[in-house]
C-alpha cells in the first residue's frame, strides 16, 4: 500500500477528519505526492458519549479547536521544512527530535506532539457503559509492577496532580515493566528515543483546556472522572505482543 492510499484508508476511520484531509490533500498535489499530510482523527465515539464524566462542550472545543490547530500547524511547519523531513514518519521525527534543525524541532515538539497526543488520547477513553476493569496480561502487570489497581490509580493521580502547568501523564511499557511518567507541554514518551524503547499505553491530558469548563481548577475531580471512562481494552492493545 502506498502512502497516499494509507492516508486515505486511515481517514475513512474518521469521518470528522475526512473533509479536512481532502482539502489538504488537494493542496499537497502538484508533484508533492510523497509528503505526509496529517489528520486530526475524531474521537471514535460521539462527542457526548463520555457524559456525564467528560462533558460534550469540552470535547467539542478540545477536538475542534485545540486538536485541529496542532494538526494544522504541524502540516504548515512540514510544508516549509526541508524535503527529507517531510518524508519521515512522525514517529521518526519524534525519535530524532533534538537532532532536527530549528524551527522544525520546535514545531515537532509542540505541534507534532499536540497532534499525535490527541489522536492517542481520544482512543484512551470510551463511554461509561463500556468502561470496565483491566483484564488479562494488563491486569497482571498492574499487580506486579504497580501494586494493584487501587495503588496504580493513587500513583497516577498523584503524578497528574504534580504536573506543574500543562502536560501529560502516561502509562508506558519500558521493555521490562510498566511505569508512570510525566511529560511537559505536548511532549510525549516517543521523543528523543532513537531506540524506541518506550511504548505509550495510556495518555492523560492534564492541560486545563481538558477540564476547565466542567471542573474549573479542580484537576483532581477531572482525574476522578477520567478514571471512569478509560478504555482498558485499548490500553491493553498497546502492549507489544
Ligand atoms: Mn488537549
Amino acid at each position: 500500500m502506498d502512502r497516499r492510499s494509507f492516508l486515505v484508508k486511515s481517514s475513512l476511520a474518521s469521518a470528522g477528519g475526512m473533509l479536512w484531509l481532502q482539502s489538504n490533500m488537494l493542496s499537497a498535489r502538484g508533484g508533492e505526492e510523497e509528503f505526509q499530510v496529517y489528520v486530526a482523527e475524531a474521537p471514535p465515539y460521539a462527542l457526548d458519549a463520555l457524559e456525564p464524566f467528560i462533558d460534550q462542550k469540552t470535547m467539542e472545543i478540545h477536538f475542534n479547536f485545540h486538536h485541529k490547530a496542532y494538526t494544522k500547524n504541524l502540516n504548515t511547519a512540514l510544508q516549509s521544512s526541508a524535503e527529507q523531513y517531510r518524508k519521515w514518519p512522525l514517529e521518526k521525527l519524534f525519535a530524532e527530535m533534538d537532532r532536527l534543525p530549528d524551527p522544525l524541532k520546535t514545531a515537532i515538539r509542540n505541534q507534532g506532539g499536540g497532534h499525535w497526543n490527541h489522536n492517542f488520547f481520544w482512543k484512551c477513553m470510551i463511554g461509561p457503559p463500556q468502561a470496565k476493569a483491566p483484564q488479562g496480561k494488563l491486569a497482571d502487570l498492574i499487580s506486579r509492577d504497580l501494586g494493584g489497581l487501587d495503588n496504580f490509580k493513587k500513583e497516577l493521580t498523584t503524578s497528574a496532580l504534580s504536573v506543574f502547568g500543562s502536560g501529560w501523564v502516561w502509562l508506558v511499557w519500558n521493555g521490562v515493566k510498566i511505569e508512570i511518567l510525566k511529560t511537559p507541554n505536548q511532549e510525549n514518551p516517543l521523543m528523543n528515543r532513537p531506540e524506541n524503547n518506550l511504548f505509550p499505553l495510556l495518555g492523560i491530558d492534564v492541560w486545563e483546556h481538558a477540564y476547565y469548563l466542567k471542573c474549573q481548577n479542580r484537576r483532581a475531580e477531572y482525574l476522578e472522572n477520567f478514571w471512569k471512562v478509560i478504555n482498558w481494552d485499548f490500553v491493553a492493545s498497546n502492549l507489544p505482543a
